[in-house]
């Protein structure tokens, strides 16, 4: 199924979940372009949970609430901790270059986590387009970078 698809999929189990009978185009356009910045895999969260504990159909805003929800809970239960080896330097590891200068890099259990959150729909990218790297996605997917 393509992205594409599952995103369709996702808004037409919605809409027939709540038992819409008038399902017109228009209607559906509404609905995708209002979650047009809302990762695929957090849509489908979002659809869930709105079947699960709305009683009437969301309104577009409404979804991106719960869009925005299930973001939050994927942060919540994905917190960052470094592992034993950059715990002490704050993710920060060392090493002595060829010509004997002491260099700092990020060590890699960060970009393990990064990489967790991109599989799991939290975040859109995981460095800016100058390779400044995320700290922390933002509300639809727009990442917020260190500087
Ligand atoms: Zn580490």
């Amino acid at each position: 199924m393509t992205e594409h698809q599952q995103r369709a999929m996702a808004l037409a189990t919605l809409i027939e979940g709540f038992g819409v009978k008038e399902i017109t185009p228009t209607r559906i356009r509404i609905y995708e372009e209002a979650m047009e910045s809302v990762l695929t895999p957090l849509l489908c969260l979002a659809v869930k949970k709105a079947l699960a504990r709305r009683t009437f159909l969301p309104r577009p805003a409404e979804l991106l609430v719960d869009a925005e929800a299930c973001r939050q809970e994927i942060f919540d239960a994905n917190p960052f901790t470094s592992c034993e080896e950059c715990r002490e330097s704050s993710n920060w590891l060392t090493v002595i270059d060829e010509s004997g200068i002491e260099r700092l890099y990020r060590c890699p259990c960060r970009e393990r986590w990064l990489q967790k959150l991109k599989a799991l729909g939290v975040v859109a990218r995981i460095t800016s387009p100058n390779g400044v790297a995320l700290v922390a996605g933002s509300r639809n997917g727009d990442p917020e970078w260190t500087s």
